[in-house]
């Protein structure tokens, strides 16, 4: 329950330093890999359309071979591999009927003449019709952006801050990167990115399993906002920071002007790279953010219990709202859940469904739901009156197999006889302890 396969793989970002040199075979490489994806992609999309074969996996690994790039042969199945899986997923989906309009929209679609494609002899191979939604498409030089060597010790190597690259460093000039600190683990991938006009590298670390305590003593349900960001169990809350905020918005606003403009024209280009730059300010930002608010979490709990995102239907009536807060949920859920498993202690997730409907204390379901801006509960049978959003995480708490009613406490001070009684009226700040958004205001400025 606590840790799921692939669960314990953590992916680290990293600055490197690179000469010009080393710029140029990096970019040069980015470049290979591209023309191999459109090569390969080429290859699949010409037979279909011209004779109506389906290429095999097997046959276009081998003609993988031939491809006679001055790139790690890694790099390369990696290329493939990646196609590979994005036609999975586009066959997947259609199967599933998650493309139903198949037909291309308007504009959307490039109809080019030339595709490069750089299989060595003839330079170019002619496409041109249009693809399918949903299918994997021709990469431009904007959208490739990188590439990965997917083995430790086999083409990549990491020594006291200086990573090996095949094809790229040679054994005397590694690239220089900064790293204070990994995590205790094996290290597996290497992805060189490239961000603007920056490169990164991302690490994959896989964790070795971590014990789970048998009992946790500190237990919390979170439930999931938009006026704050989380509402805890213990009647505590977090916002996020306004900067953020303000900075999600830009996005979504410069993101829906992007929307309207012709594809691929001078100003939808130009526009398109303002929105990446606000794109990766925001990222960075979140990430920060999400990476403070984890490690509150987990040094104050033993069990920390969510909604499961999955089934949780959150806002109808608006979407950008959603959206937003979706991203920076997904986030904070996969970093508690590292954290913890890295500490040994235990992330659930449970069913989100009546946790707004039904009283935290005595269990009574209200019949009418619960409006998007009715922010009090009130419980006609026992007369609770509390914040909705306290009341539901207090509930999410519950709901969770590893809760225990004698060894746990539910926020409700004043209803359970185990406080002061003097705050069940919305998540308030408590006067003694600081509050976790105060914590989190300081933690995210430090
Ligand atoms: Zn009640």
């Amino acid at each position: 329950m606590v840790r799921k396969e692939g669960q314990n793989c953590r992916n680290l970002r990293f600055k490197i330093h690179i000469t010009p040199e080393q710029e140029k075979k990096l970019d040069d490489t980015l470049e290979y890999c591209r023309l191999i994806w459109n090569h390969l992609l080429s290859i699949k999309v010409e037979l279909y359309d011209r004779f109506g074969l389906s290429v095999s996996n097997s046959s276009l690994e081998n003609h993988l071979k031939n491809l006679d790039y001055p790139i790690h042969s890694s790099v390369r199945l990696d290329v493939f591999q990646r196609l590979c899986f994005a036609y999975d997923k586009f066959f997947d989906d259609l199967k599933k009927g998650r493309l139903k309009n198949t037909k291309p929209k308007k504009g959307k679609f490039v109809k080019r003449k030339d595709v490069p494609c750089g299989n060595n002899s003839s330079g170019f191979i002619k496409y041109g019709g249009i693809l399918p939604k949903g299918h994997p498409k021709f990469k431009s030089k904007e959208d490739f952006s990188s590439f990965r060597y997917k083995q430790h010790g086999n083409g990549w190597k990491l020594e006291d801050n200086k990573l090996y690259l095949s094809k790229i460093t040679g054994k005397s000039k590694p690239i220089k990167i900064d790293i204070d600190r990994l995590p205790d683990g094996e290290l597996k991938t290497c992805t060189l990115k490239k961000e603007g006009k920056q490169w990164f590298a991302y690490l994959t670390v896989e964790l070795p399993d971590n014990p789970v305590p048998s009992t946790p003593t500190n237990a919390v349900g979170i439930d999931i906002g938009l006026k704050s960001f989380i509402t805890t169990s213990d009647d505590d809350f977090v916002e996020p920071p306004r900067f953020l905020r303000k900075a999600e918005k830009r996005l979504a606003k410069e993101q829906q002007k992007l929307a309207k403009m012709e594809f691929k024209s001078n100003n939808y280009n130009k526009q398109k790279q303002k929105v990446n730059r606000i794109h990766r300010k925001v990222a960075s930002a979140r990430n920060h953010f999400s990476h403070c608010l984890s490690k509150l979490l987990v040094e104050r709990y033993d069990l920390i219990v969510f909604e499961d995102l999955k089934i949780k239907n959150l806002v109808k009536n608006n979407r950008l709202a959603k959206s937003i807060s979706d991203v920076g949920w997904n986030k904070l859920v996969q970093h508690v859940t590292y954290k913890a498993a890295e500490r040994g202690k235990i992330v659930d997730k449970v069913d989100p469904d009546n946790t707004t409907q039904v009283c935290s204390y005595c269990g009574t379901k209200k019949k009418e739901k619960l409006k998007l801006e009715d922010r009090t509960f009130h419980c006609s049978n026992c007369g609770l009156e509390i914040d909705r959003d306290l009341n539901a995480s207090a509930n999410i708490l519950t709901k969770s197999s590893y809760y225990n009613p004698t060894t746990h406490t539910v926020g409700l001070a004043g209803m359970n006889g185990c406080g002061d009684g003097t705050s069940t009226t919305g998540p308030g700040i408590s006067s003694q302890v600081p509050s976790m958004n105060q914590q989190m205001l300081n933690l995210v400025k430090g």
